[in-house]
């Protein structure tokens, strides 16, 4: 079975189209373990999706008897926000171009995934479930100690220990504590990165060790390390290919853009697969998904 795997792609668009890509021309089943879209979207972005006017966007205000009472007023300012509104028909779009691939998607939220990701077409949320897939068991988690306790996640972590087996990929938005979870900062009196990954997590892969876990959420320790990867996308903006029936696991560049050279010896690039003309000797170019060009 061979598998594409990445994480926090962050409601990047073109980073969708390229996963979707690959997934079609040549993997079984792709995975994503999280932070699906940020809980953040420009101006613009907002007003664009909603077809709001300037006025639209004015702040509004807020009475004091709702400022004194946050929690009721917090939900109702998210719920009922532009933003709110917004990311999910952005959700809805990103799910539209990963069901483009027509290959099952095992997917998990992060902590940056305000709106949520129903099963939806070929996409099914793993989030404390497990699904079979051509033998292997995939098992998925989102929490990280960002949004919920150490103590939380640790009373989770019997649920999760029940699903693993000896043929489970297991999917986590966090990294274990210590493996692959180190941060941009330095923690000088320790004289080691700080490290943000999950001890729950780190407890339960000792006691329970899957056969692949994959994960993301620390961007600045995207790589593999033996059965342990670390799929963040935007730090080198590669995928991961993993075979099962070979083993290997390796990096992968998105296939679009395509750059190559016209007969003419005219350099072009094209971004996705379609039909075009050489603009200088008119030339007719057929570009397919695999990014094969005639
Ligand atoms: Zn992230
Ligand atoms: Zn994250």
């Amino acid at each position: 079975m061979k598998i594409l795997f990445t994480s926090d792609l962050h409601g990047l668009e073109s980073a969708y189209r390229d996963f979707a890509q690959l997934l079609k021309s040549a993997y079984d089943v792709g995975v994503i373990a999280g932070d699906l879209h940020d809980d953040y979207l420009p101006k613009e972005e907002i007003q664009r999706l909603l077809n709001l006017r300037d006025d639209d966007m004015l702040e509004e205000l807020h009475s004091d008897e709702e400022l004194n009472n946050p929690g009721e007023f917090l939900m109702k300012s998210i719920e009922g926000s532009y933003l709110f509104k917004a990311l999910k028909i952005k959700v809805a779009i990103l799910a539209g171009i990963l069901n483009s691939a027509e290959k099952p998607i095992l997917l998990i939220e992060g902590n940056h995934d305000l709106v949520g990701w129903h099963d939806n077409g070929h996409i099914i949320n793993i989030d404390g479930n497990k699904v079979n897939l051509n033998g292997y068991n995939f098992v998925g988690y989102r929490h990280t100690t960002f949004e919920k306790t150490e103590v939380d996640q640790r009373a989770d972590m019997p649920t999760i220990e029940r699903l693993i087996d000896k043929k489970t990929i297991l999917v986590t938005h966090s990294p274990p504590w210590g493996i692959m979870d180190e941060s941009a900062s330095f923690d000088y009196r320790k004289k080691d990165a700080v490290h943000i990954g999950s001890k729950p997590i780190k407890d339960l892969i000792m006691k329970k060790p899957p056969l692949l876990h994959l994960f993301g959420h620390v961007h600045e320790s995207f790589g593999i390390r033996g059965r342990f990867i670390n799929g963040s996308y935007p730090t080198v903006r590669r995928f991961i290919s993993i075979d099962t029936s070979t083993g290997k696991i390796s990096f992968v560049k998105s296939i679009f853009p395509v750059l190559f050279s016209c007969k003419c010896s005219k350099k072009l690039k094209a971004s996705h697969a379609g039909q075009f003309k050489c603009p200088q000797c008119k030339t007719l170019l057929t570009i397919d998904e695999s990014g094969k060009v005639e």
